[in-house]
């Protein structure tokens, strides 16, 4: 380890020779005083817990989290500073949601100085509680603590939610409520979808979407998202088949119904053979002259592949194609929302729900992606312990492949970016007499696949003072060292630190990773992006600001409904603009742009 820090930091040319051999003691003797090993993170030790306990432990948990809250009276906000919210308070928030909506009058909730900003809306403590109404007020407290507990962990959004969106949103669990799994809906379309009384016309009461996973979480969670925003604008019931991977990561986000795929769901992988979504568009432009029978069931493919016809899914036609499906199969691992909003039936509506175009992932992936009481535990601790009462948390999101050469650029590129652009605070190479204590702490969050980051950037922050005298403490929760398929316990540290990037005050995330995408979308943040290495070296500038927190949409319609070729990516479409990570793809842009 020694080895690639010293070597890191000498092609940093932060060091000079003299202090290479005192530095070396230095950090040794620091870290084998300090006992810090990055080699156990802290979820090994939740490694050994069985599922079951995993899952539901929520009541148990919140009863200690409660306690350990009350008995402190230590002031720290996971907040940053500024906030006068104290352990003790978040233990009685949650007794407080628990029993009134009036929970506003127990705090004294002080916005901090970087909040003072002109886009800064009026919040309520209520407001803040229910996300701004995205959340209704009389959802279950217990069984999702994040629900209600997650404003505690993260400035208020600059961003509201239309009122358009909100009726949506209740609208849509009125539906689920009552078409959603096991309802007497539910089962009598399911039966009628098995054996159709009426060939080739669906009489079904409710229609459904299953969500299938591809890729890994980020892809997921964009295209989840997406799939969520079809539902709402198509009447359709969103069902989610998330296997065993991913049970226990998410909460309900419905109140009083599920949006987990039932396990006898008769249309699952394999089971039944249906008509897909690519084979139905041949069919119907053979057939111009007359109307193709719609089928009951039908896979809809919107994944990237290497041949990428195009999908027309932007389309009226397609869309009116579709409405007459009773059951859609979806697979996708694309942030899809933007050609949504090019499909004319479907751009007035949203324009009413997303008066600000830019905003689609930040109000939609909030309301869903509420991790689960276990998830949330490990997320408000690790929280607390590394990132509360800091002036600034800082978080780098670091997706690079395992080749050690690269992982020196990268850390180059990350810091070169990083200090240009005042993320990081430089390191003072002279003698100085700097005070420490009058001066910023900063929590540095890095989330990657390997611990070379986290190591190499804690042992800099050691080794030497920064220039403003800040603080810096360095703080990795996991190193998976290889992404890993069909792992309940890799996807939840991976929630865990897309969570904890979205707590956040800045973001430095890498070019065309959606896993990045949804921190900073969840934040509402626009990240200094890491611009892609050019044969091996660090490009000029190494990094760039995004100009939205949307995710990017990588791989946009390239034809018209005609099937004329589009000029080049998203200029074709109004309102949108060529993402700055991935040129060939696009991003809404709002008004304000
Ligand atoms: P993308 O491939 O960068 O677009 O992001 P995805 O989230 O879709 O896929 C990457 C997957 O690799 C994640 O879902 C994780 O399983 C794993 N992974 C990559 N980077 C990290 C990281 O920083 N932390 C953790 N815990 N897992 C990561």
């Amino acid at each position: 380890m020694m080895n690639s820090i010293e070597v890191t930091v000498e092609r940093m040319g932060l060091v000079s020779d003299r202090y290479r051999i005192s530095l070396v003691v230095l950090c040794t003797t620091f870290l084998i005083l300090c006992g810090v090993s990055y080699k156990h993170s802290i979820f090994d030790h939740f490694e050994s817990v069985s599922k079951e306990q995993a899952f539901e432990g929520g009541g148990q948990n919140l009863g200690s989290t409660v306690q350990v809250n009350r008995d402190s009276e230590a002031d720290k906000t996971c907040e940053g500073r500024g906030q006068n919210l104290t352990h003790k308070n978040l233990g009685s928030t949650v007794k407080a949601i628990a029993d009134s909506e009036a929970v506003s009058k127990n705090f004294s909730f002080t916005n901090s100085a970087k909040d003072s900003s002109p886009l800064t809306r009026n919040h309520t403590t209520t407001d803040k509680l229910l996300l701004d109404g995205l959340i209704v007020s009389g959802s279950d407290k217990i069984s999702c603590l994040s629900r209600f507990q997650s404003y505690l962990f993260r400035k208020a959004s600059l961003y509201k939610p239309s009122r358009y969106l909100i009726t949506k949103l209740r609208k849509y669990e009125d539906l689920h409520k009552r078409c959603g799994p096991h309802t007497r809906h539910y089962n009598k379309t399911m039966k009628e979808l098995i054996r159709p009384r009426n060939k080739g016309h669906s009489s079904t009461l409710c229609k459904y979407m299953v969500w299938t996973p591809v890729n890994g979480l980020g892809n997921r969670m964009v295209s989840m998202a997406s799939a969520f925003l079809y539902a709402l604008l198509t009447d359709r019931v969103l069902m989610v088949d998330f296997r065993d991977e991913m049970t226990g990561l998410f909460c309900e986000p419905f109140p009083n119904s599920s949006w987990i795929l039932p396990n006898d769901f008769s249309f699952r992988d394999g089971r039944r053979h249906f008509e897909t979504y690519q084979n139905m568009l041949k069919k119907d432009r053979e057939n111009s002259s007359r109307q193709v029978s719609s089928p009951l069931v039908l896979h809809l493919n919107l994944q990237h592949t290497s041949d990428n016809p195009e999908k027309f899914f932007h389309c009226d036609h397609s869309q009116d194609l579709l409405s007459n499906v009773p059951l859609l199969i979806l697979s996708s691992d694309q942030y899809f929302v933007p050609s949504l909003f090019i499909v004319p039936s479907f751009s007035q509506e949203l324009s009413k729900m997303f008066p600000e175009r830019d905003t689609a992932f930040h109000h939609l992936g909030r309301y869903l992606f509420l991790p689960s009481n276990h998830v949330w535990g490990i997320i408000s601790r690790f929280c607390q312990a590394y990132m509360a009462g800091k002036d600034q948390r800082i978080g780098l999101q670091i997706r690079t492949f395992p080749d050690l050469s690269a992982h020196q650029v990268k850390m180059d590129q990350i810091l070169r970016c990083a200090i240009r652009n005042k993320v990081l605070p430089e390191l003072e190479l002279r003698d100085s007499m700097i005070s420490p204590w009058k001066n910023q702490t900063k929590s540095v969050l890095v989330t990657s696949l390997y611990s070379y980051f986290g190591e190499s950037l804690m042992t800099m922050y050691l080794t030497r003072p920064t220039v403003t005298g800040d603080i810096v403490g360095v703080y990795q929760p996991s190193h998976e060292e290889q992404q890993k398929f069909d792992d309940n316990m890799h996807n939840i540290k991976a929630l865990t630190d897309i969570y904890l990037l979205s707590l956040c005050d800045v973001l430095v995330t890498s070019s065309t990773s959606s896993f990045g995408y949804v921190a900073q979308s969840l934040g509402g943040l626009k990240p200094w992006i890491l611009l892609k290495l050019v044969d091996e070296n660090i490009p000029d500038p190494p990094c760039v600001q995004d100009f939205s927190m949307e995710p990017c949409f990588h791989y946009p319609p390239k034809h018209d409904c005609m099937g004329k070729p589009l000029h080049k990516n998203g200029k074709a479409f109004p309102y949108t603009r060529a993402c700055l990570d991935q040129t060939s793809g696009m991003k809404m842009v709002s008004d304000r742009e």
